[in-house]
């Protein structure tokens, strides 16, 4: 579903990811794992289209979508073909994102109707479905400034499924989340897990990576220094920066 090959991105000056190589396979759970800085948002942003690779190669759901070769000018898709991937990933974010003046069932149905031109009376059933599964149903009249930050991120999540991905991107979903509530976004989580969706998940719940995840990449400095089965790398982490990341997290 989504493969790097020595993915290198830039700002001005300033190398995020100087060599990425890695392989997401599909209904896989993939955790990324790193300290801040480190470019693991920046990363998923490259998978999601909202940022360009300046070097590598990097391959989205079977498609080459950007590439450098020696001497060569980068390769990238058009604008347009660049909408119609992203119709294919959901993302959700640290902050929950949503459209303040629309209901819980607005914000899930927008981008149906919108982007996809459903019908308004489908989209609601799905909707409603969609918030059935996130725990919601009986939310979805409230704007998000009536709900809890754990109810909101499962209304984005909603939203996001509402486009039928075939790939999840989450960017520390409940980093932003009272303890109490971030229970119940991972349990909406490992729900889409076992239902076979693809997820590239960065977070800081270890536990949900030891549990859910099916591979995981400790990434730092721009770079992969380590990865493999969630439950072998949190247990016997083989290098040093590893090991101090994990001290600082566990
Ligand atoms: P992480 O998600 O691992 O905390 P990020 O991908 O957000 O890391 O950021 C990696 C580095 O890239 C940071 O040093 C950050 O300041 C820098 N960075 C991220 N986005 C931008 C941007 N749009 N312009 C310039 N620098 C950026
Ligand atoms: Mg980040």
């Amino acid at each position: 579903m989504v493969r790097a090959e020595n993915v290198h991105k830039s700002y001005g000056p300033v190398e995020v990811l100087k060599g990425i190589d890695l392989e997401v396979r599909q209904g896989e759970v993939f955790c990324l794992i790193g300290p801040s800085g480190s470019g693991k948002s920046t990363f998923l942003r490259c998978i999601n289209h909202l940022e360009k690779i300046n070097g590598g190669r990097l391959w989205v759901d079977g498609e080459l979508v950007g590439y450098q070769q020696r001497g060569d000018k980068l390769h990238e898709l058009k604008d347009r073909e660049v909408a119609l991937k992203r119709r294919d990933i959901g993302m959700v974010f640290q902050r929950f994102n949503l459209f303040p003046h629309m209901t819980a069932m607005e914000n899930v149905i927008e981008a149906p109707v919108q982007v996809k031109g459903e019908t308004k009376a489908a989209a609601r059933e799905r909707g409603m479905a969609l918030l059935e599964r996130v725990g919601l149903a009986d939310k979805a009249g409230n704007y998000p400034s009536q709900l809890s930050g754990g109810q909101q991120q499962r209304v984005a999540i909603a939203r996001a499924l509402a486009m039928k991905p075939k790939l999840m991107l989450f960017d520390e979903p409940t980093s932003a989340l009272d303890p109490e509530l971030v229970g119940d976004v991972l349990d909406v989580m490992r729900g889409l897990a076992e239902e076979g969706m693809t997820m590239v998940v960065v977070t800081h719940e270890m536990g949900f990576a030891r549990e859910v995840g099916d591979a995981l990449v400790f990434m730092d400095g721009g770079v992969v220094v380590e990865s493999g089965n969630p439950r072998e790398v949190l247990t016997n982490p083989q290098h040093e920066r590893t090991r101090a990341f994990l001290s600082k997290v566990l």
